[in-house]
């Protein structure tokens, strides 16, 4: 066989020893995660150093040694969201079979833009996109695209959103055209990727209307349309409602079925961020407090998160896929991409920002098989009954005051013994206190603010958290807590 001289490609003997080396310390790497400290401790300036090469290196290096040298780095100095006791964000435990699918995907590296270019991946996306839409319980007739994260999903479903109920000419003339100001509704807890979709598609955030929220925390339904009206009477045009299932600080899902019918009333957009919380629909118990899913006109939801994939891993699911085409389909003369009709097929490249596209189903395909319908009811239903054990045992605690609990995420902060009520201070030693915790090591969580009080925040969405660990950490927070009181109050004096 004729070969070129080439450093980059490897000899099949080559590439089996460095990869059956790679999966073995991987292996060892899943089984010892508990053990190891949650972060590294080192400044990055002490990171940059241990990076040894500072130029491109002129010649090219030997591919074992350089594997096994990212191994070492990554394996020592990492934050390992894996941890049994990292709770910070929204960041799960990726699950291992993640990691081979992404190796087989980029071995394979089918362009899952163009379905003449990925014939199989592309079956296998749209058939992870019908699950996706069977797991949260709306109609498999939902078609999307997988994005790289929940911020990509919300930003693919609003253009498409836009295109929908903006006047027909705005894709030729844009916004300047229009004679009214397209306005967004969401909660007061709207995650920030709203802010950054109005910059990007150029409305500015002043048409974001942040609607407040009830005492339950979930958008106040007649303040959503009392300010629908005011904007009508001002001439303004309102063409989207978002409504949150499980915001990002305390985990509360709006009253999906009211925004759906407010939506149906003025002919607006219904849009649901579930990045966190949607695939929490799946448990049967919890199916009421997402009532009105079945009515969203998009969706977007976060595999990387409750789903445990690896990342990168979004969905944008759209109840009538053909607005995403509307939005999103271009025929340059360079593309030979006219899809078969035989089986509905599609190129990829229609549905979203996208042009080359990875392919991020399979890592989601493959779990979604692993666990089944039953394996991730069970995981998903587990992680809430930790993290309202976590919140029980905050309550008992007599230094902790236990403060929200919704879905996997609970808020709680420290208060010492016998101090007075001085709010200002409390929040100044929990932030502190989180500081100290995430730098110490041991566990990972992060803050909430919830009604002026600083609070910490855990969000189970963790495969290997057991309620050992979780006892373990409330002890850990009461010591740090006391310890961090007592430096505050020396600098006091
Ligand atoms: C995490 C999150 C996002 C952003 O998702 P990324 O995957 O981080 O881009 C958006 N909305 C909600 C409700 C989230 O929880």
């Amino acid at each position: 066989m004729e070969t070129r001289e080439n450093a980059i490609a490897m000899s099949k003997a080559d590439f089996r020893k460095i990869g059956y080396e790679l999966i073995n310390t991987i292996s060892d790497f899943f089984d010892e995660i508990p053990e190891k400290p949650i972060t590294t401790n080192k400044t990055p300036k002490e990171l940059q150093q241990l990076l040894k090469h500072s130029n491109l290196p002129k010649n090219g290096l030997p591919a074992d040694n350089l594997i096994s040298n990212a191994s070492k780095l990554l394996l020592e100095h990492s934050l390992f969201n894996g941890h049994p006791k990292f709770f910070g964000y929204i960041t799960s435990s990726a699950a291992p079979i993640g990691a081979l699918a992404d190796l087989l995907a980029a071995a394979v590296n089918p362009n899952v833009g163009a379905q003449i270019l990925s014939p199989m991946a592309t079956e296998i996306e749209k058939q992870t996109i019908k699950w996706l839409a069977q797991f949260i319980g709306v109609s498999p007739n939902y078609g999307g695209v997988l994005v790289s994260g929940g911020n990509m999903a919300n930003f693919t479903a609003f253009l498409a959103a836009r295109t929908a109920k903006a006047p027909k000419d705005i894709k030729e003339n844009g916004l300047l055209s229009m004679s009214k100001q397209l306005i967004i509704y969401c909660s007061k807890s709207t995650h920030t990727w709203i802010d950054k979709a109005a910059i990007l598609f150029g409305h500015g955030t002043k048409s974001v209307r942040w609607i407040p929220t009830d005492a339950t925390n979930k958008m106040n339904i007649s303040f959503l349309k009392d300010t629908i009206n005011e904007d009508l009477k001002k001439g303004h045009q309102p063409f989207i409602v978002v409504g949150t299932a499980g915001d990002v600080s305390t985990g509360v899902v709006d009253n999906l079925e009211a925004i759906a019918s407010i939506c149906k009333t003025y002919d607006l957009w219904f849009h649901v961020d579930g990045a966190y919380g949607i695939p929490a629909a799946i448990v049967p118990e919890l199916k009421e407090m997402f009532h009105g899913i079945q009515e969203a006109d998009s969706i977007a939801l976060d595999p990387h998160k409750w789903l445990y994939s690896p990342l990168e891993a979004g969905c944008t699911l759209v109840k009538n896929p053909k607005h995403l085409i509307d939005t999103y389909s271009s025929h340059p003369e360079y593309y030979n991409f006219n899809a078969t009709e035989d089986g509905g097929s599609l190129n990829y490249f229609e549905y979203g920002l996208q042009n080359s596209r990875g392919f991020r189903a399979l890592k989601v395909w493959l779990a979604l098989q692993q666990l089944g319908e039953n394996g991730y009811t069970k995981l998903i239903k587990e992680d809430i009954v930790l993290s309202k054990y976590f919140y029980e045992l905050a309550d008992k605690q007599e230094e902790l005051e236990a403060v929200t609990q919704n879905l996997s995420i609970a808020t709680f902060r420290y208060k010492p013994k016998n101090y007075k009520e001085d709010n200002n201070y409390i929040n100044t030693l929990n932030e502190t206190l989180l500081d100290e915790l995430q730098k110490g090591g041991e566990m990972f969580l992060s803050n909430a603010i919830i009604e002026g009080k600083y609070c910490l925040r855990t969000c189970i969405v963790n495969f290997r958290t057991t309620k050992k660990d979780i006892k373990e950490c409330i002890n850990i927070i009461v010591k740090e807590g006391r310890k961090t009181h007592n430096k505050l109050q020396k600098q006091i004096i």
